[in-house]
């Protein structure tokens, strides 16, 4: 068995076999990526889309997801690459390209108003060596890194990346152990420690999808609004938070779309201690 040190699951993994999120596998007695460039999507998306709403606004960037995630999240709108049975087929059809080939691509389409390379789709922290050597190629380029995660993988592991990532979205689903745990299968603390060490180097922005009867509540929050508040950017600005609408879809089909005066009223709330809110998906 080896052990993956990536994510708070801290896998053991027997010779050949993948792990929990089934972006990595042991090999010669070592812990591999197995979806190493297998690009299961790929797209030049306005920034916004990310969602960035303080970094190059009005510019695109050429965005890349692979296959594998190390949650559980069962509203997933990405689920078809993450975590569904269906996963397991994208991961069997997705192309292989390498570092050269995708930063290529995005040098290209900068006559298109790229900026650079987001990754994202699925978690991409999983595949981190993808990452890393992608992103130190396109930084050499004059290109800009930009990560969209759950925020769940272990420190040293955006230690690795941090020289080469210019901002990042990273999730603050919600501000209860109970709801990571239980409904995501996630780590709370785990998020909010890579979210300090994140700001301390790159542009960060935070999405919060608002789920009814789960993290819905005004208390919540301002709980995690006035958390949100005590962090600041490199440039001494306020972190940005997205608060979205959710929609059944997937495995969560048992309660309504978020009443839309909610968002806007736990938007008012994070306005009361932040400076940049924004809604999504009203
Ligand atoms: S990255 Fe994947 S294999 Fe590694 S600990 Fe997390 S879930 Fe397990």
């Amino acid at each position: 068995m080896a052990e993956c040190g990536v994510c708070f699951r801290h896998c053991s993994i027997a010779e050949g076999q993948l792990g929990f999120c089934g972006g990595r596998t042991a090999r010669n007695g070592r812990v591999e990526a197995y979806n190493y460039g297998r690009v299961t999507a790929l797209a030049l998306d306005p920034i916004e889309k990310k969602p960035l709403a303080r970094f190059f606004p009005g510019s695109r960037i050429l965005s890349v997801g692979s296959f594998g995630c190390n949650l559980r999240c069962p509203f997933c709108q990405n689920h078809d690459i993450s975590w569904s049975e269906q996963a397991g087929r994208y991961a069997e059809a997705a192309e292989t390209i390498s570092p050269e080939e995708l930063v290529e691509l995005a040098q290209a389409a900068r006559q298109r108003g790229n900026i650079g390379i987001a990754f994202t789709y699925n978690e991409p922290l999983i595949g981190y060596e993808f990452v890393r050597d992608t992103a130190r190629l396109a930084k050499a380029g004059g290109l800009k890194n930009v990560l969209v995660t759950n925020g769940t993988a272990c420190l040293p592991v955006l230690e690795e990346l941090k020289p080469y990532i210019d901002a990042m979205n990273i999730d603050l689903k919600g501000f209860t152990d109970r709801y990571y745990r239980k409904v995501l299968g996630g780590d709370r603390r785990q998020v909010m420690a890579f979210i300090e060490a994140a700001v301390k180097t790159s542009h960060v922005e935070l999405t919060t999808l608002i789920v009814p009867g789960e993290n819905d509540s005004e208390e919540e929050m301002r709980e995690l609004s006035g958390w949100v508040s005590r962090l600041k950017n490199p440039d001494g600005e306020d972190v940005p938070l997205h608060i979205s609408r959710f929609f059944p879809r997937f495995h969560m089909q048992d309660r309504k779309a978020t009443d839309i005066r909610t968002v806007y009223r736990l938007a008012e709330i994070a306005r009361e201690t932040l400076a940049y809110v924004y809604t999504g998906n009203c």
